[in-house]
């Protein structure tokens, strides 16, 4: 979509940890629940006030310790569990991620696995690879992908990225569409902050 040039206005909302402005796309929301808590609106389909934070690991577990949230929900807050909550949002992260990893399969847009990955990335066809931290080969197709320029993004181990591509423990991933790829290190760098 070359001629998508229609820009939208763009809702910006503040931390309530940091205080610093960002797109609210890019934070995360959480609304009260009734009995007093909060719960993080994932799938920004919950009505009502809410508070945002930026998606990082130091901004939610600071809104916790310091409830940063009464302000803005202008009440005494019951709130999660840090690890609780971060274990929720990498859970969506993660599904989020399945999910356009399945479409990618269902479209024939990933190489999965050594060989695929080295025969895609040597024709030029990847346009991001995904690596597991404990692969064997992962310095080698890091060096490979940085001399064609082939960004390249880690998963923490062969099982995760062998489960979001719904096969064996897999090592490495090449992504063939560029929509795809941008998609899909997008939510891997947002799940980096929360580690
Ligand atoms: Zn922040």
């Amino acid at each position: 979509m070359a001629s998508a040039s229609r820009r939208r206005s763009i809702a910006h909302r503040t931390c309530a940890a940091c205080r610093q402005k960002a797109p609210s796309r890019d934070l995360l929301r959480l609304v009260q629940t009734p009995d007093g808590g909060v719960v993080a609106d994932l799938r920004r389909n919950l009505g009502g006030r809410g508070a945002h934070v930026c998606l990082t690991r130091k901004c939610i577990v600071h809104a916790l310790k310091k409830h940063s949230f009464d302000r803005v929900f202008n009440a005494q807050v019951r709130y999660p569990n840090a690890d609780d909550l971060l274990d929720a949002i990498r859970s969506s992260l993660l599904q989020n991620i399945t999910t356009l990893l399945a479409s990618g399969s269902a479209s024939r847009f990933l190489c999965a696995g050594t060989d695929a990955s080295r025969k895609c990335l040597n024709e030029g066809k990847a346009a991001c690879l995904l690596l597991a931290l404990d692969a064997t080969e992962k310095e080698r197709f890091d060096a490979q992908a940085k001399e064609r320029s082939v960004p390249t993004r880690a998963l923490p181990s062969k099982d995760l990225l062998g489960t979001l591509t719904g096969r064996r423990p897999t090592g490495v991933v090449a992504i063939k569409d560029r929509g795809l790829a941008d998609a899909l290190m997008a939510v891997v760098d947002r799940l980096e902050a929360l580690y």
